[in-house]
């Protein structure tokens, strides 16, 4: 079952596999990838391909004890931290030193004892300071995975001593294999939206399609380019109150706001990638390729500061409706 999730992101499973048969296995991994294309599915994979009984070619069997244990979450020489900390941070004292003290601890009954900490997003500068002792001068034993969103999260000193193993979205077919997996029922009709919307990140699909939020979230942002577009500070009103003051869904639209607002930008000042295209991030294509054509790059690199300086507020304490009528006057002021 791991090893189907980890279907597209098959240089994972090729690397491990040669370094495993090879016996030169990397004592410090970083996974890094968007969110929701499967780094902890494969720091798991990875895990068991380390701690499996019977591993072939340096693949996990899925089958042994060990293999099962780890599905479960239940081995005890694979250790999987949380962060105790506000918004997802990774407290110094509480969460990261106590690995370190665990770290020095034999494992219980394998050869190896694997430590992952995912999504070390945003954590300071000393608190990784203080797990390069563990990466520079790990036990005979350890294994440390560490994942976040892009490699540039690291201090150069842990990358210059980890593999970085990269997971990536995958095309319609591995995203709809990814999303069958998940129990989320689905028609192969909502299946497509989810694909339009969020391309091959399977994570996002199954969200979408599992969680209203997402969905409702999407259309949201969609209708807010269309009243962008138009310059129309009644249609933008009336679909930054479809939110209905919630603040989850609110969040969700700010973030794929800011991506459409950043394609615009992109789009604008042509800028395109090492392919010569341009990969857009927006979950409404149409909407957001209109919307380019209707603004120029200054007005969306102003309107996505308004996004990021208004998720701040409502991640603070502000007053809701409050926050939303001052929203629209602010893009209105940029628009016009
Ligand atoms: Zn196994």
């Amino acid at each position: 079952m791991i090893k189907a999730k980890l279907i597209g992101n098959s240089h994972i499973v090729k690397t491990m596999s040669s370094m495993i048969t090879n016996k030169k296995l990397s004592r410090s991994i970083v996974i890094f990838g968007e969110k929701g294309t499967g780094r902890k599915t494969a720091a798991k994979y990875i895990g068991s391909a380390i701690l499996c009984q019977n591993s072939v070619n340096g693949e996990p069997c899925h089958n042994c004890h060990s293999c099962k244990m780890i599905e479960q979450g239940s081995h005890p020489d694979f250790i999987q931290v949380l962060p105790s900390g506000k918004n997802g941070i990774y407290r110094l004292e509480s969460d990261l030193r106590p690995i370190i003290s665990q770290a020095y601890i034999r494992p219980n009954e394998s050869d190896y004892k694997v430590v992952v900490i995912p999504d070390m997003d945003n954590t300071s500068r000393n608190s990784q300071n203080v797990l390069l002792k563990i990466i520079e001068e790990p036990p005979e034993y350890l294994v440390v995975i560490m994942t976040a969103a892009s490699k540039e999260y690291f201090l150069p000193t842990i990358l210059s001593r980890v593999t970085a193993l990269k997971t990536s979205e995958q095309d319609f077919e591995g995203c709809r294999t990814g999303v069958k997996l998940s129990s989320t029922n689905y028609t192969d009709e909502t299946f497509s939206k989810a694909y339009s919307a969020f391309g091959g990140n399977i994570g996002k699909c199954i969200e979408f399609l599992d969680e209203k939020t997402l969905s409702k979230a999407v259309e949201i942002t969609s209708q807010l380019c269309v009243a962008l577009s138009r310059k129309d500070e009644y249609q933008i009103l009336q679909a930054l109150f479809k939110t209905n003051s919630d603040k989850g869904i609110i969040r969700e639209v700010f973030l794929l706001l800011s991506n459409s607002l950043r394609d615009c930008a992109i789009l604008r000042a042509n800028v395109t990638g090492d392919n010569g295209e341009t990969r857009l991030l927006s979950c409404c294509e149409q909407e957001t390729l209109e919307l380019s054509r209707n603004i120029n790059s200054r007005r969306a690199i102003g309107m996505f500061n308004v996004i990021e300086e208004y998720t701040r507020r409502l991640n603070g304490n502000a007053n809701v409706s409050l926050l939303l009528s001052s929203l629209g006057a602010q893009l209105m002021d940029i628009l016009i």
